[in-house]
């Protein structure tokens, strides 16, 4: 079977932990946990005739250990870059990243997604563009209802075939 890595980036609290969560456990839970370490996930999908092993590795850490944070991506074949619509900081945050990450790793496919999308009312973020994804790339998600979660991964996953 065709195995991928994949990592999660993007400010802390946007979600990263709970869309993983969401797209392999089909659970999400309202409390805060901080990640300690790496957690790496396992989620077969079938995508364009292919079966993928995703492994996902969620990185520990908050915003001043990014450094040993994006060292994690080494050897990996795609991203997703975790935006909290209800923060518009962490948009900024994501386009920084994108371009470190590009300068260290090359062009890898990756996704955006801009997270909490059940909480629409209250979101600051407005210009998405920003980061730099294209419309095609970009997922208005809920780890919350589920919304949106598998249909990125699995456009991850064919980004990465
Ligand atoms: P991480 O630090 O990026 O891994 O963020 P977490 O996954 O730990 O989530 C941070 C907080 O936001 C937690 O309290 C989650 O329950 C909450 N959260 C994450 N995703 C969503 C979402 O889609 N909707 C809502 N309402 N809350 C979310």
């Amino acid at each position: 079977m065709i195995q991928k890595k994949i990592c999660t980036v993007g400010a802390y609290g946007a979600g990263k932990t709970s869309l993983v969560r969401r797209f392999v456990e089909s659970m999400f839970d309202e409390r805060y946990h901080t990640t300690v370490g790496v957690k790496i996930d396992k989620k077969v999908v079938k995508v364009s005739a292919s079966t993928i092993m995703l492994m996902i590795w969620d990185i520990a850490g908050g915003d001043e250990t990014e450094h040993t944070r994006l060292s994690h991506l080494r050897g990996a074949n795609g991203y997703i870059i975790v935006v909290d619509g209800c923060r518009k900081w962490t948009l900024e945050r994501a386009r920084l990243l994108r371009e470190k990450i590009r300068e260290q790793f090359g062009e890898l496919p990756h996704v955006l997604a801009v997270n909490k999308a059940d909480l629409r009312d209250m979101w600051e973020v407005d210009d998405l563009g920003l980061v730099g994804c294209d419309a095609e790339s970009t997922f208005l998600t809920s780890a919350k209802t589920g919304d949106s979660v598998e249909g990125m991964f699995e456009n991850l996953a064919i980004k990465m075939l």
